[in-house]
């Protein structure tokens, strides 16, 4: 294939597509530079379009559990695709799916598919309000969980990486009804129930946020809004789009445990790198959705054939030692991050929830957005374009989880080491 220069193509992007990106954050808004514009994707490592390779870290932001392109994944879509590309009609694969799924996280009694995680989030903030008939609903600041409007309040992931309080174009009245507590902080939470505990419909929470970096939930956090969210007629939606399946079968709840979420969210790995996601939850609330109940949600290319195949593939491919895998590189990176930065002099914190983990420019710990905001973000670009001049992508914010594969080799893990040292350094020296 030709080799193309991305200086030009990231120009030529940008004329004709808003900052020549699908989504934000692809777009190097806030460490500057050309983004890579990715030709092919293998295992741990992606190809630019100049041909030069990377170790990945971004793992399509979560999906690629086993990394780019599995073999078994990419025959599954393949043969998916030679019989039919969408029908719009129900097929037994979403059945084997949805049994798939309860099998893994039994809270998901029953399973809704649709494309993405907005959907997903979308839907189950419907559903709760068409179930408790309340129009009020509690996010935690940082959280992200799609762009719907209800939900951009002090969102993480790209509204926290381009700095914004929230979105334009959302009006007064979806703004009103989402009250934005901080995360971890029970008491706020509490304070909030008291005073307007009747009309509030449900706590949202991403099941170990990952979005504004990694803040795990204090312990014993998610059981109490199980209790407290019980004790207001409220529900609890966990949103597991970017820890479902990935942090373990079972997801955040798998590895926590002690509670049970009334809806929970899938997304990412649930689709092994094709647009599906996921709405689960109690039976008798998923019965309210349409054509059994009053509460719509549709799609034309839900429950799409090959995207049912990929996920199918993935999750029957994620088995116990895929876990292990990415559990061990993962403390072996977090660790060796530690140490080149420490040798380097450089403030940071690192935050890890499962195989999930981030790295925080300052040493202080960070247990809510505040805490995430309050770091060197400038210090964070200098380290990924060092990484990304050595052959390594990171996440290229610092609001957001590294993502590790199960097919980050001893080669793959090497090429990150090797860089470490050099991108420590370069951090230090504004
Ligand atoms: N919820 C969480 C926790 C997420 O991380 C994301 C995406 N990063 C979403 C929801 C939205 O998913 P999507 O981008 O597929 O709409």
């Amino acid at each position: 294939m030709a080799e193309v220069n991305p200086d030009s193509l990231f120009e030529h992007a940008r004329e004709v597509i808003p900052g020549g990106v699908s989504s934000p954050v692809r777009a190097y808004g806030s460490v500057g530079g050309t983004p890579v514009f990715v030709s092919s994707a293998r295992g741990p490592y992606i190809t630019g379009v100049d041909g030069r390779e990377y170790v990945d870290l971004v793992c399509s932001w979560g999906p690629a559990l086993l990394g780019h392109a599995h073999p078994e994944v990419v025959a599954a879509v393949q043969a998916a695709a030679s019989r039919g590309l969408s029908f719009g009609a129900p097929t037994a694969a979403e059945v084997e799916l949805a049994d798939a799924v309860r099998a893994r996280v039994p809270a998901a009694e029953q399973v809704r598919f649709v494309s993405t995680g907005t959907e997903a989030t979308m839907t189950a903030i419907r559903l709760a309000r068409g179930a408790t008939g309340r129009d009020a609903i509690v996010k935690f600041a940082g959280c992200y969980h799609g762009h719907s409007d209800a939900l951009l309040a002090a969102a993480g992931s790209g509204v926290a990486t381009q700095g914004l309080p929230g979105s334009a174009g959302v009006t007064q009245a979806a703004a009103a009804d989402t009250i934005v507590v901080d995360y971890n902080d029970l008491n706020a939470l509490e304070g909030v129930f008291a005073e307007a505990g009747d009309r509030i419909a449900a706590v949202i929470t991403e099941a170990a946020p990952s979005n504004m970096g990694v803040v795990p939930p204090a312990p014993g956090f998610n059981a109490a809004l199980r209790e407290l969210t019980q004790r207001h007629g409220a529900l609890l939606i966990l949103d597991e789009v970017l820890t479902g399946f990935r942090v373990g079968p079972g997801g955040w709840l798998g590895l926590e445990g002690g509670y049970t979420p009334d809806l929970v969210t899938f997304g990412k790995v649930i689709g092994g790198g094709m647009p599906l996601a996921a709405l689960g939850g109690r039976a008798d609330l998923m019965q309210l959705l349409a054509p059994v109940g009053p509460v719509y949600q549709a799609g034309t290319l839900s429950g799409n054939p090959l995207a049912t195949a990929a996920g199918l593939a993935t999750l029957r491919l994620a088995d116990a030692g895929v876990y292990d895998t990415v559990d061990r590189r993962s403390v072996e990176l977090q660790r060796a991050v530690s140490e080149a930065l420490s040798a380097a002099s450089v403030p940071h914190t690192v935050n890890s929830a499962g195989s999930l983990f981030s790295v925080f420019f300052r040493a202080e710990p960070v247990r809510n957005y505040d805490e995430a905001k309050a770091q060197d973000q400038s210090a964070f670009a200098r380290f990924f374009h060092s990484m990304l001049d050595q052959g390594v992508a990171l996440p290229p914010s610092a609001f957001e989880a590294w993502f590790l594969s199960a097919a980050h080799d001893d080669a793959a893990m090497g090429r990150i080491l090797q860089a470490l040292p050099g991108a420590a350094r370069a951090a230090a020296h504004s």
